[in-house]
């Protein structure tokens, strides 16, 4: 197999088990002002900046006839939850040795993730092994003008790397990551969560050049 220009990496839910947390942290918050957020609602949250969700949610809550809260009242009740169940995040299979073997084989790798600096400092702390990666996209990044499902973050980081993006491979498990990344023109290798619907799960691999069931799957050359 020919090997890529680069590795682009998205962290919740690829690299790190996030998700679920993510998912349990805005239904609680979605609850408190009164919306119940079905399974499908949750997943569409997924791989988006927190500030493209606040908008999310408030309108949801909105559609719904509850009261909307002002946004720094969502997050008010969102992220304590969010950033206590966060630390306990653990690595997704296969994802410290992937980044080891690339290291090792000299591919150039960014991160390429919706989540903001500070939440990316408090996610990756427990995890030395992503200090791996030195270049990193992140949502609140001000060279960023549009986050997930836009191309610009996956072009960002090609930009940075000195790489044509079609010539990077992109490592994504969410819907909006992968759109982004396919349409940023990257080789777009996706890696479902297991709980997936099968209508959510079909139509990620409509977006997906290559799905893996996990990293420890991806076989370089
Ligand atoms: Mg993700």
């Amino acid at each position: 197999m020919k090997r890529p220009a680069a590795c682009l990496f998205d962290l919740d839910g690829l690299l790190l088990d996030t998700e679920p947390h993510h998912a349990s942290a805005w239904s609680q918050a979605a609850a408190y002002f009164g919306l119940l957020l079905p399974p499908d609602q949750l997943l569409g949250l997924r791989g988006r900046r927190r500030s493209d969700n606040v908008d999310q949610v408030r309108t949801w809550i909105g559609e719904s006839g509850q009261v909307v809260p002002t946004a720094a009242e969502l997050l008010a009740v969102q992220q304590p939850i969010a950033q206590r169940l966060l630390r306990g995040a653990a690595p997704m299979p296969g994802a410290r040795g992937l980044l080891e073997r690339l290291r090792d084989l000299e591919v150039a790798m960014a991160l390429v993730t919706s989540s903001g600096r500070e939440a990316v400092e408090r996610k990756c702390a427990p995890h030395p092994w992503l200090g791996i990666i030195s270049e990193r996209v992140l949502g609140d990044d001000p060279e960023l003008t549009a986050g997930k499902p836009a191309p610009d973050p996956f072009l960002l980081a090609a930009q940075r790397l000195g790489v044509t993006p079609g010539n990077c491979w992109a490592f994504e498990d969410s819907l909006a990551g992968a759109r982004s990344a396919r349409a940023a023109g990257c080789v777009v290798y996706v890696v479902p969560g297991t709980e997936l619907p099968a209508a959510a799960l079909s139509r990620l691999e409509a977006s997906a050049d290559h799905l893996l069931a996990s990293l420890e799957d991806l076989r370089l050359g």
